[in-house]
């Protein structure tokens, strides 16, 4: 059982569905006294239900003992429920007032308002859960397209632990050969450098696979980020506007009206995207347009794909070329625009020395071309190496993680080449163990846990 820090001993509370209309609602309790709070709430007494057992009765105030609903109590008993502590769940009816009333009750019975995240934290620390699972439910919670929940699905299952631990556990048996060997050099022989070896690139070689699942699976938990980019006027928040098939960004046929950074949530091909539309990219004396210009060179930094919008009806002017050689190296998409105003003329990304430059034609305006952007942008995304059953590594933690410990062992091979005694691999072997603990939880301190899980919810 995982107990990086003491268990608090208290019973918690929250409503874990989300505030608003719906057909019920539900107040979750955990702890010790989980029962006997609930039997101070609720007729008939449910404290003797045996355990995933639900009974219907009436909700009632605990001092009063007004009734505030008819509702259904369902028990799970410790080890066996999500927490594993003793958790009751009310479902009441859904809506604001009942749900709020129903919190208030468990609260006024004696139960304390969970934290974010607490009920996962306890389901951690009681070791119901590790803490990449643990993160997983989070993912789960936030997925945003189907893919990034199978990603997360398979996480929670606890597929990426189950590798990292088959990983750390033979780097654990490297460090148990070579401690041995150190500690009584006398008894035991050092361990046969061609099997150290042999162990060390296996666990790295299997670090450089979760590793290269990183990419793809950073855009399934985050979204690929698309930056919207281009001179005034040529269509940008219209092109934005296009791919989300709903007037959200501002259009106005004023130059300089996009002036913050606009960004978006939308879906293409299964990939969650962010699609972000800057301001237009002039020189400016006007402070707020500068701001948002500014924001638009720096959001540039941080894309995965490009779209530089061009008025078809105009051409690449010099300010076009100069920003598309600024942007070498990166994923651009040129997309020539308004091309139900003019037939633009031939264009191809020669000149920027690379042939990444895909060209795309459009009209914000018709939706023309708009099928064959979001297919060129997929496509950058790697769409058909995504959504396979192998492991992936979706959250950058994890990549940091897994990239440390990758060192580590590669900086211990090098000692072995080397002929340097072994005394040395023993740093390398327990930083790499110990970073693939911190994926898992066994090596978190409680800071990374508090920082994770206060990214949660109430309620979960
Ligand atoms: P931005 O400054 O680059 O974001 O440009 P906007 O999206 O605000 O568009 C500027 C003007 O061009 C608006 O009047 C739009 O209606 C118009 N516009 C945008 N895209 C097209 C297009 O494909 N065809 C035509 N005819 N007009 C467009």
């Amino acid at each position: 059982m995982l107990r990086p820090y003491e268990l608090p001993m208290d019973t918690i509370a929250a409503i874990s569905t989300p505030i608003g209309s719906g057909g019920i609602g539900v107040v979750r309790i955990s702890g010790p006294t989980a029962l006997e709070l609930a039997a101070r709430v609720f007729r008939p007494d449910p404290s003797s239900l045996p355990s995933h057992t639900a009974r219907h009765g009436a909700l009632v105030r605990p001092d009063s003992g007004d009734e505030l609903d008819d509702a259904v109590l369902t028990v799970f008993r410790a080890p066996k429920s999500y927490t594993g502590e003793d958790v009751v769940e009310i479902s009441c009816h859904g809506g604001i007032v009942t749900v709020r009333a129903a919190l208030q009750a468990v609260l006024d019975a004696g139960a304390r308002l969970a934290e974010p995240g607490e009920f996962t934290q306890r389901a951690f620390l009681n070791g119901k859960l590790d803490l990449a699972q643990a993160e997983a439910v989070n993912d789960l919670i936030r997925a945003r397209t189907d893919d990034a929940r199978k990603v997360a699905l398979r996480q929670l299952d606890g597929a990426l632990s189950a590798t990292v631990s088959s990983i750390r556990s033979r780097i654990l048996g490297v460090i148990a050969a070579v401690e041995a060997a150190i500690d009584f050099p006398d008894d035991v022989a050092e361990p046969d450098p061609a099997w150290l070896r042999g162990e060390i690139a296996t666990a790295s070689e299997s670090m450089d696979a979760l590793r290269a699942s990183f990419g793809a699976g950073r855009i399934y938990r985050e979204g690929l980020r698309v930056v919207i980019v281009g001179r005034v006027n040529v269509g940008k928040s219209s092109l934005l506007n296009a791919l989300l098939r709903h007037a959200r960004a501002i259009v106005t046929p004023v130059p300089g009206t996009t002036r913050d950074l606009i960004e978006e949530s939308l879906e293409i091909h299964g990939i969650p995207i962010v699609a972000i539309d800057t301001a237009g990219l002039r020189a400016t004396d006007d402070p707020v347009e500068k701001i948002g210009v500014d924001l638009a060179h720096r959001s540039i930094e941080s894309a995965d794909v490009i779209l530089l919008v061009i008025d078809a009806s105009q051409g690449l002017h010099a300010e076009d070329t100069a920003l598309l050689a600024r942007l070498s190296g990166c994923h651009v998409i040129l997309v020539l625009n308004k091309i139900d105003l003019a037939t633009p003329s031939p264009l191809t990304g020669e000149g920027r020395g690379e042939g990444e430059v895909s060209i795309v034609r459009t009209s914000a305006t018709t939706s023309q071309g708009i099928e064959e952007l979001e297919s060129s942008i997929a496509q950058i995304a790697g769409a058909s190496e995504m959504g396979g059953d192998g492991v992936v590594v979706s959250n950058i933690r994890h990549g940091e993680a897994l990239k440390s410990a990758s060192e580590s062992l590669c900086h211990a091979l090098v000692t072995l080449d080397g002929d340097q005694p072994i005394d040395l691999l023993s740093g390398d072997l327990a930083a790499a163990h110990g970073l693939l603990g911190l994926i898992t939880g066994e090596t978190a301190t409680e800071d990374l846990l508090d920082r994770i899980f206060g990214e949660f919810c109430i309620g979960k």
